[in-house]
């Protein structure tokens, strides 16, 4: 047999080694490509990100490109579990590890986090929730009205419960928010930026959003981890029995779907804001349509939600809007409420 077919086959049997069939930083299950400098099997969208870190990766396809035996010595003697073992030795229970279906800066910054500046090896001192989620900076903001991005200064405060932000430096803060109700998500399509986040969080009984973004995709990582180092710590400490693999999940929220629907039915029967959905097996349920008897004037489609105490119902603008939304609601209903 030929060197070159010999090595490839050489080499689609590492993939078969244990931890070598997932990509080494998003997980995705094809593991096409691999960086024969840090030893790791990767796919094709971390294998770009990577071609652009000459000096900590460099990149070859595993089907395509010519493979000396070395290298393949090399890729047999390390591997996904051992960069693992390596560079993941010490990640805080905060830190969002990104997926393959997550933006650009997201899985850019942790593999620039744990290859580049080697964020999580061994000798790294892991910092206290309560400090990782102390943040001091400025943060480009959406206005509410001109709509137009603003330098404004933001102060987190884990040990304080709260996040601040101030329009004018002497004055007096422009808005106090209780991590309590605090949640970041990454929108980089709505904010029109790649390094758009919206913080959401509720007051008054209202639900509010602020549209940020910073210049550095390493900033805006790093705030959206100290916001949830934050939420770490205020879920650490009011819900000290609940265990860890239950709390992670409720550091922060990406929502599968945001948008209004039109209550209707009897005022007084609904309440304003928030309906919390259990799972399918806990009586809740969604159907299209209104229930029986209750009237509506405008000739819209409705949604129905069956929660074990009482049934809420929606408008919604258009048919598709329906479908989409019982979609998401049935998605959310099929998942474990620990997921
Ligand atoms: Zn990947």
């Amino acid at each position: 047999m030929m060197d070159r077919d010999r090595n490839k086959s050489l080499l689609l049997e590492l993939l078969r080694a244990p931890g070598n069939d997932r990509c080494a930083d998003c997980g995705a299950a094809d593991t096409e490509w691999a960086s024969y400098k840090l030893g790791i099997f990767i796919c094709l969208n971390c294998s770009g990100i990577h071609r652009n870190l000459p000096q900590i990766s460099r990149v070859k396809s595993l089907r395509l490109d010519f493979w000396e035996n070395d290298l393949i010595e090399f890729m047999k003697s390390h591997g996904n579990l051992c960069a693992k073992a390596k560079y993941e030795a010490k990640v805080p229970p905060y830190y969002y590890i990104p997926q393959s279906k997550d933006c650009l800066v997201l899985r850019e910054q942790w593999i620039r986090a744990k290859y580049e500046r080697e964020e999580f090896v061994a000798t790294q001192v892991c910092q206290h929730p309560c400090s990782a989620g102390s943040r001091e900076g400025f943060l480009w903001k959406r206005g509410r009205e001109s709509r137009q991005f603003q330098k404004r200064r933001f102060v987190l405060s884990a040990g304080e419960g709260v996040m601040k932000y101030y329009v004018k430096e002497s004055k007096s803060p422009k808005a106090i928010i209780s991590i309590e109700t605090l949640n970041a998500m990454f929108q980089t399509e709505k904010i029109k930026h790649a390094h758009g986040l919206q913080i959401t969080y509720h007051t008054d009984g209202q639900t509010r959003n602020l549209f940020v973004y910073h210049e550095s995709g390493k900033e805006i990582v790093d705030w959206f981890n100290a916001i949830r180092a934050a939420r770490y710590h205020y879920l650490r400490t009011t819900f000290p029995a609940v265990p860890e693999p239950e709390l992670i999940p409720r550091i922060t929220r990406n929502y599968i779907k945001e948008g209004y629907m039109e209550k209707t039915g009897p005022k007084d029967a609904f309440e304003q804001g928030r309906v919390f959905i259990g799972r399918m097996d806990e009586g809740y349920e969604v159907r299209a349509g209104f229930p029986q008897g209750v009237q509506v004037k405008k000739r819209k489609p409705g949604i129905t939600v069956v929660t074990p105490t009482r049934e809420f119902v929606f408008m919604c603008e258009t048919d598709r809007e329906q479908r989409e939304w019982i979609d998401a609601l049935n998605g959310v209903l099929a998942q474990p409420l620990t997921g």
